[in-house]
């Protein structure tokens, strides 16, 4: 369930028709709605009651600071994979100790930025990194809190390119070293093991994998305890899907995958955090854009849109699929015709849909791309030389603009002529 709903005849974002979105702040801008970031967050915090827990935000999802005050706010941890993650984390005014630190590259400049500024936990997710860890809170007088990422080599059953619990993926630590790890873990100087963890890819749309997986995180907990180490905490990663069309099977809701937290590691007394990204934000986001032409192709009509791959790059990377919906509702019994719906970039990889059954539209009209709060502007770029895309935020009829759009001035004024070039 979202809040993007037609009402007299608009689409709106809540209480706000999209149309004055567009004609305030321009197309293309995306659009969030506070209602859905709320309840979402809200559906994982009731899958967990049953137990100590951290709902974490994945910030990469989406990581303007709005979106993350709204979230930390209501409670929400972080899970952030950059030291400028963290920066937005902190700067939503999430505490420290809420905040986890994931992702198989970490530098040393990152490791001390999170010690200094506060940190709940790392996730380690190799040995390498464990020793340059230790190294460096060792040397500010600090032990880190860790969790090792453990690769639990199971199929995720998702897209190929988001899956990250096989063993050849390039995450976390093979489950079968697991044991080695730890104990070195244990010797070290500057570190101090609270936990495992674990995430095994994004847009899992069936909990039988989460299941596999988690039943070999409650075994290797019995092992690593047995072995002398205090595991007091389970991360189980995000990766929840969404459902992308009306017309599909919609993926578990939170409260089921909740029961298969509880039914694989619920007796082991250990605190539950989780990393959810998509399934908090996803939904909770559209992307407004305008058609700049109608282009009548060899058999083909082409919807040329204001947004491009760039501003919404999933299409593009994935193969993904995101319903793209008229913002002046079709009336009753209009009637349909194919689409191949394109962006202005120079790439033929420019496409958003081929041979779409959409209602008639022309020039000026607007279009909305649903389930595009997650992955979305925050994997926009500036190729073309088009200005990042904005962000708008919605809480009942009140919005705001929480990202602005760059003036191309600002993004050339980036670049430097070398002096030799006089
Ligand atoms: C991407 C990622 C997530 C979030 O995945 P979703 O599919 O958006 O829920 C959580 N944890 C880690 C370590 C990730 O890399």
């Amino acid at each position: 369930m979202d809040h993007f709903n037609y009402a007299d005849g608009v689409l709106c974002a809540e209480d706000v028709p999209l149309t004055q979105i567009a004609q305030a702040v321009g197309t293309p801008v995306y659009v969030y709605s506070t209602a859905t970031l709320t309840r979402h967050f809200g559906l994982f915090r009731q899958a967990l009651e049953w137990t100590d827990h951290l709902v974490c935000f994945a910030v990469k999802a989406n990581s303007n600071i709005a979106v993350l005050k709204l979230l930390g706010d209501l409670g929400a941890g972080m899970d952030v994979v950059s030291g400028g993650e963290y920066a937005r984390a902190k700067a939503a005014g999430v505490p420290g100790d809420r905040i986890v630190f994931s992702g198989v590259g970490k530098t040393a400049g990152e490791m001390r930025q999170a010690l200094k500024g506060g940190i709940r936990q790392f996730n380690v997710e190799s040995e390498p990194e464990l020793e340059l860890l230790s190294q460096i809170a060792a040397s500010m007088g600090l032990r880190a809190p860790i969790a090792v990422r453990v690769n639990p080599d199971v199929d995720a059953r998702t897209h190929a390119k988001i899956a990250t619990g096989k063993s050849e993926n390039k995450f976390g630590i093979p489950i079968a070293r697991a044991r080695d790890v730890y104990a070195r873990a244990a010797g070290l100087p500057g570190i101090e093991v609270v936990g495992i963890d674990m995430h095994i890819g994004s847009q899992l749309t069936d909990l039988a994998p989460f299941r596999q997986a988690y039943e070999k995180m409650a075994d290797l907990t019995r092992a690593l305890r047995a072995d002398g180490h205090a595991i007091r905490r389970l991360d189980m990663g995000g990766g929840l899907g969404i459902p992308y069309t009306r017309d599909n099977a919609a993926p578990p809701l939170p409260i089921e995958y909740g029961q298969v937290i509880r039914d694989t590691v619920g007796g082991l007394g250990c605190e539950i955090e989780i990393e959810p990204g998509r399934n908090i934000a996803g939904n909770a986001g559209i992307l407004l854009s305008r058609v700049i032409y109608l282009k009548q192709g060899e058999g083909r009509d082409f919807l040329i849109l204001d947004a491009a791959m760039n501003d919404l790059m999933r299409p593009a990377m994935y193969d993904a699929h995101h319903d793209i919906v008229p913002v002046i509702q079709p009336g009753v019994g209009a009637s349909v015709r194919p689409y191949d719906v394109v962006g202005p970039v120079c790439e033929t990889g420019d496409t958003f849909v081929r041979g779409a059954q959409m209602t008639a539209l022309a020039a000026g009209d607007l279009v909305a791309f649903r389930s595009a709060g997650a992955y979305g502007a925050v994997m926009a770029s500036e190729y073309n030389t088009r200005p990042l895309v904005p962000e708008v935020l919605v809480s009942g009829d009140q919005f705001a603009v929480i990202r602005e759009r760059p003036p191309v001035e600002e993004i050339i004024a980036r670049d430097r002529i070398p002096g030799w070039m006089g």
